[in-house]
């Protein structure tokens, strides 16, 4: 505008001087270059407001993207906070806003198997099964791998309820991805505003705690947060603080507890039981200590120092008694396990055909190929491995065919628990008869009377364990029990020379 002022007013002073045609053209002119001024003028003013326009409608896409996750195209995490406000802000009086947690089981090993193309799958089959069964107006998420979050307002806790378990419900379908068949199935907590939260944060956080409490259970499970979470969650986290101290100042001991042969009476094995006397608390009992050790991860150093103390133990014992120790999962599937319970072996001399590892069938809930090579690189090297606590959760005869097992051992809740009766007199009858045809051992846990014992040996048991016979002891105690139990049998087999010296 300022060169065009400065035109108008040069041309007009220039102009006074110039015959008349000369002065026509020479406005023409001026006219002209201003035309063409404002012209470039509006162009760039123009270009400048739909440059604005786009850089908006950029940052609003981007905004948007940071919102919603690009696999499943439901929300992010970011976008499900904001969401979720939102529905906690428009609840209406009377009605309830369910915040739900949701876990896939066995996600990351499908991923790591079957690769990253089928896990995305995986995701989007999950999230249309969530969107099928969520009312229109919930808020629904994918975040952090395999986790998915679903908020709604309803009218009351059943109808939560009932929401929570068909989610759960469409979850655990399986599914056919690429030609393979995938196991569904996913852990779900829930949390209901305002029952157990005053505010979204809060809500989070009882979801979530319900969804601990729900994987927990090892099943398909739904869980509805309360109360006694919060408190149970208190006393882990102590548990798991004293449990640090205690491993560090070697407050854990092993007890062990005979395994007695049925035929003989002999002594065939000490199985190694963990025992904790805490400094203030008295003794913790393992049933309290293992799970939040293996949450917590803490049972790798703890199973760790149980199998090489046990195993130098056991090196003072005759050669013909074995060991047995008890594996957690999570042990199983740290790198290198094998290798350690192997140098833990070769540390403290111990042949490894001494050794049995006692695992649960937790160990199969979900199907790690890690789990079979685990097992068979250690029976190799002769160490056995027993099936657990078997009649109790999911028992297979699937597992004793597919795995080295050379030993199953009964659940006591068969032999002297509240599930022990004519039935399970049957059920451990067609299992011993089993074992004796694969050539398996079958211990009757928990062996308290001698009317159980016999009943047992009857059945076709052939070995024992239980406080009839002797609880877990010191390892002094143990290794007076093999003195004594030598003694005897040296006695029973010459007896000549004994009555010599008498
Ligand atoms: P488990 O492997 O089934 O061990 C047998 C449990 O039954 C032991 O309880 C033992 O003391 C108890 N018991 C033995 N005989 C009888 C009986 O006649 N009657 C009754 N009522 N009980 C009997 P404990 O020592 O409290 O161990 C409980 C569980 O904790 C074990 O069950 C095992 O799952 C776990 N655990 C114990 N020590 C260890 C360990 O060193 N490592 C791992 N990973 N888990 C362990
Ligand atoms: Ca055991
Ligand atoms: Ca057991």
């Amino acid at each position: 505008l300022l060169v065009m002022l400065v035109l108008v007013l040069g041309t007009g002073m220039a102009l006074a001087d110039l015959p008349a045609t000369a002065r026509l053209l020479a406005l023409a002119a001026v006219a002209l270059a201003l035309l063409l001024g404002c012209q470039a003028i509006i162009r760039v003013f123009h270009e400048q407001r739909d440059l604005a326009r786009g850089a908006r409608q950029e940052a609003e896409a981007l905004r948007e993207q940071a919102r919603i996750d690009p696999v499943t195209g439901l929300a992010n995490r970011i976008g499900f906070d904001l969401a979720l406000a939102q529905l906690a802000q428009n609840l209406a009086p009377g009605e309830k806003l369910v915040l739900m947690w949701m876990d896939l089981r066995g996600f990351k090993q499908t991923n790591d198997l079957l690769g990253h193309r089928t896990g995305d799958e995986v995701l989007q089959t999950m999230a249309k099964r969530i969107r099928q069964e969520a009312p229109p107006q919930a808020a629904l998420a994918r975040f952090a791998t395999d986790e998915f979050l679903i908020a709604a307002r309803v009218a009351s806790r059943s109808q939560a309820e009932l929401l929570a378990t068909a989610i759960a419900d469409a979850a655990a379908q399986p599914m056919r991805i690429a030609g393979h068949r995938i196991a569904g199935g996913a852990w779900l907590g829930a949390a209901l505003m305002p029952d157990d939260a005053a505010g979204p944060g809060t809500l989070a956080e009882a979801a979530d705690l319900a969804l601990y409490h729900a994987k927990s259970t090892r099943r398909n499970a739904v869980r509805f947060f309360a109360e006694a979470m919060t408190r149970d969650m208190v006393r882990r986290k102590e548990i798991e603080a004293d449990l640090r101290t205690a491993l560090q100042r070697d407050d854990l001991t092993i007890a062990f507890q005979p395994i007695i042969d049925l035929e003989s009476g002999h002594i065939r094995a000490f199985e190694a039981l963990v025992r904790w006397i805490h400094p203030a608390k008295g003794e913790i009992q393992p049933d309290d200590f293992i799970p939040v050790a293996e949450e917590t991860g803490l049972i790798i150093a703890l199973g760790n120092w149980i199998t090489a103390e046990a195993a130098r133990i056991a090196n003072g014992w005759p050669g013909d008694v074995g060991l047995a120790v008890n594996l957690s999962p999570v042990q199983i599937k740290a790198p290198g396990a094998a290798a350690g319970i192997l140098a833990a072996l070769a540390e403290a001399r111990l042949d490894p055909a001494r050794l049995e590892l006692e695992v649960t069938e937790a160990l199969f809930v979900e199907d790690d190929p890690g789990t079979a090579a685990f097992m068979h690189e250690l029976a190799q090297h002769g160490v056995r491995f027993a099936l657990d606590d078997f009649g109790t959760g999911h028992s297979s005869l699937r597992h004793i065919h597919h795995y080295p097992f050379s030993t199953l051992k009964l659940d006591r809740s068969l032999i002297s628990g509240a599930s022990s009766g004519p039935r399970s007199d049957a059920v451990i009858r067609a299992v011993a008869e089993m074992g004796q045809t694969l050539g398996m051992e079958i211990v009757a846990e928990g062996l308290e009377t001698i009317d159980q014992v016999l009943g047992a040996r009857a059945a076709g048991c052939t070995l024992g364990q239980g406080w009839h016979f002797s609880r877990a002891v010191p390892d002094y105690t143990a290794a007076m029990m093999l003195a004594e139990e030598a003694e005897r049998r040296g006695a029973a087999v010459s007896p000549a020379p004994a009555r010599k010296a008498g």
